[in-house]
């Protein structure tokens, strides 16, 4: 029974290594550690809205400015101009950083056209402008799809691209909060990028940030901002 067990538990591993997201070849100039060798880490949360609304999850942006704990949020430009009064309450807060995560979330923008691919990028930054009156100059590709055509076009308008090195995965609702703040606290590496969803679809985030935020600065790691710590092109 035992080794039945053992077995099936083997097989249903193998199982999610493969349906996990398969390895995308990261393209050159696509930031995905943060330029530091001490044990530092930055925490970044993406606003996306394709289709249906979204909306800022409170429960992550309050705690984390209780404690004084810098973070970046990629926003989404309708994100920004349907959520306009609570993203601009939120770039009332010195430590928050606002970047650009798209107008409308396209699912992969290796599919658009250079023109569409560019207005996806200045519409956004328009709006965010708009709400905000911040300028944004980092850029992060919807699901993470981008090669070098698509990178040197964000690049051109005057962008880095800052991404990840591994992903939560906190839109999964079967990941639960023990589950993220277990995987982060093993995981995480001097000078990693986390990223967590702040629009309604990280269903654990907020119950795990406490715990995660804790656990690492018991381990002895700094929160900071992505400003001035990213690598040189
Ligand atoms: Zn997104």
């Amino acid at each position: 029974m035992l080794v039945v067990r053992v077995l099936a538990f083997a097989l249903a591993a193998s199982a999610n290594a493969t349906a996990a997201e398969p390895p995308e070849p990261v393209p050159a100039g696509i930031v995905t550690h943060l330029s530091t060798t001490g044990r530092t880490v930055a925490l970044t949360f993406d606003a996306c809205q394709a289709g249906r609304p979204a909306h800022l999850d409170h429960g992550i942006t309050d705690f984390l400015v209780q404690r004084g704990v810098p973070f970046t949020v990629f926003m989404g430009g309708r994100f920004a101009r349907d959520n306009a009064v609570d993203v601009q309450a939120l770039a009332s807060h010195p430590a928050v950083s606002i970047q650009n995560h798209t107008w409308s979330h396209p699912t992969d923008l290796r599919k658009l056209g250079d023109d569409e691919v560019r207005a996806e990028v200045t519409r956004a930054a328009a709006e965010i402008r708009h709400v905000t009156g911040r300028v944004t100059t980092m850029f992060r590709f919807p699901g993470g799809h981008a090669d070098d055509r698509t990178v040197a076009l964000v690049e051109a308008l005057g962008y880095r691209v800052v991404h990840w090195r591994w992903a939560e995965g906190d839109p999964a609702r079967d990941i639960d909060a023990d589950m993220l703040v277990a995987q982060t606290l093993e995981r995480t590496r001097p000078g990693d990028i986390l990223i967590f969803h702040v629009n309604g679809r990280g269903w654990h985030t907020a119950e795990a940030l406490p715990r995660i935020v804790d656990g690492l600065l018991a381990r002895g790691y700094t929160f900071v901002p992505l400003e001035g710590r990213l690598p040189p092109r």
